[in-house]
């Protein structure tokens, strides 16, 4: 246990994803443990002192006090006694870190940021390597989806991009963070749907009236296409009824065993662009492993089927460093997704949530479950990275998550003019979403001239019963929200 003791508790949090770049999923207390860091912070001589101290080792920076607003204040404030409790360990593990201090989910974030005061690509680049110690190497990578971005990454103001959840799953992956009452059986897909179409409806006046259109749907899990293809059908066909127009419409067909050619054929019907069909592994024995019931054969399968009936764009999921996963197998998947030649193709770093039963399970076996180690996991990334920019495919998004297999990221790599919209908007956080569905998140930008915040949010419930009996106030919230403005 690691007791942080601090002068600026608020931090505490902050404080911790710092920790955990360097000791993993550690337990972290203000109140007592084993291992002490202490943290004072002076306020004179117009400088700000940050000194933390652990273990016989001191680490101290100063920074002239700032006046400016309260947020850009706590901004300075956090970034600062991040960055000295960051030195204090580097210094004490020896350890670099591949994204240097960062532990926001949007590294991208800050090149943008350089790039808005003045710098050209490259000096950004430089920049997030000097002021973060990110390495030159992640560094590189942000430049060159910063490029495959140039022209995509801004969204039209009078748009928005359009989220629907359907989070039904045939069986629960043992990574899966969501709780198995979120994830339903498929007795409830019949009133979610008629909530749903319900939201739809109602979203659809909230849209007029805020004088916008869409430009790229997203309809994602969950597994879509778990739930009868009737009843995807009239989900799709409401919303490109209610919202008409959009340039882009993904729909999730994740797992190969709820792939079928009627439900293939309905999609293209309706015009949906773009497609996921995500073996995740190649390996039968990790699908196995891991809870996914389908083989590497049968996406092989679905995903031939969608090509024969004229998909064009297809992206296939894959994640790094599932348990009992070398090197060697996970060379294999990237072989038989090179040989498939998807469109695009987004490779995650697993990451191992407190929710999942991946978890517990890793609690109770430790390594005996075939945990693989940070280098492994970096190792992977890097031939991912490798072989697919040889292959023609070129990151262009990229996020980062908690408890992330050796502090990784997730990339998403693309072939020419196959990038996905609603990706690029989404994790930029440049597009306004609009997220219908059980625990789907509505974003909205607003001009920060206008307003405190550039980005409000409106959550809806995650349990799928709440959502079903309180849709009209989860309508009410994104209104208030969206409109508040206006009113
Ligand atoms: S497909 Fe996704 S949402 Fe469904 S159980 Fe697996 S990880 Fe969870």
């Amino acid at each position: 246990m690691i007791w942080i003791r601090t002068d600026e508790p608020r931090f505490f949090s902050d404080l911790g994803d710092v920790l955990r770049l360097f000791y993993g999923d550690v337990a972290i207390s203000m109140e007592a443990g084993d291992v002490v860091f202490e943290h004072r912070f002076t306020d004179a001589d117009g400088l700000w002192t940050d000194t933390w101290t652990s273990q016989g080792k001191r680490s101290s920076l100063s920074h002239p006090i700032c006046d400016g607003a309260p947020l850009e204040v706590k901004r300075l404030r956090k970034r600062q006694i991040k960055q000295v409790l960051y030195n204090l360990l580097k210094d004490l593990t020896g350890m670099h870190p591949p994204w240097g201090s960062l532990t926001g989910i949007r590294p991208t974030r800050l090149l943008y940021e350089a790039m808005e005061a003045g710098m050209d690509l490259e000096a950004a680049v430089a920049h997030v390597t000097g002021a973060f110690d990110v390495s030159p190497d992640r560094a590189a990578l942000l430049g060159e989806i910063a490029r495959m971005q140039d022209g995509l990454r801004d969204a039209p103001p009078d748009t928005f991009d359009l989220y629907i959840g359907i989070p039904f799953c045939r069986t629960r992956c043992s990574y899966c963070s969501f709780s198995s009452g979120e994830i339903g059986d498929g007795k409830l897909v019949a009133p979610y749907v008629e909530a749903l179409l319900r939201e739809i409806g109602l979203c659809k006046a909230l849209m007029e009236e805020a004088g916008v259109r869409l430009r790229a749907g997203y309809v994602g899990g969950g597994t879509p296409t778990a739930i009868p293809r009737e009843a995807l059908e009239r989900i799709i066909a409401a919303a490109q009824a209610a919202f008409p127009g959009a340039v882009e419409w993904t729909v999730e067909a994740g797992r190969p065993d709820t792939i079928d050619e009627g439900k293939l054929r309905m999609l293209r019907e309706r015009g949906v662009t773009r497609i996921s069909v995500n073996p995740q592994t190649f390996s039968d024995d990790t699908l196995m492993r891991i809870g996914r019931a389908h083989t590497g054969r049968e996406t092989i399968e679905a995903y031939q089927l969608a090509r024969k009936l004229g998909f064009d764009d297809i992206n296939m999921d894959i994640i790094a460093a599932l348990p009992g996963e070398g090197v060697a197998d996970f060379a294999h998947t990237l072989d038989v997704v090179q040989n498939l030649a998807p469109d695009s193709v987004t490779v995650h770093s697993l990451a191992i949530k407190r929710s999942s039963r991946l978890h517990e399970q890793l609690a109770v076996a430790g390594n005996g479950y075939g945990q693989v180690s940070r280098e492994g996991a970096a190792e992977m990334i890097a031939m991912a990275r490798r072989r697919l920019t040889e292959g023609g495919w070129r990151p262009y998004y990229l996020y980062r998550q908690k408890y992330m297999a050796g502090n990784l990221e997730n990339v998403g790599y693309a072939k020419p003019d196959k990038a996905c919209l609603y990706n690029i908007g989404n994790m930029e956080e440049t597009a306004s979403v609009l997220a219908l569905g059980a625990g789907a998140i509505t974003k909205w930008l607003f001009d920060p001239k206008c307003r405190d915040l550039r980005i409000e949010r409106a959550p809806n419930v995650r349990n799928i019963e709440a959502y079903i009996q309180r849709v009209d106030e989860m309508v009410q919230r994104k209104r208030d929200v969206i409109l508040r403005e206006t009113e």
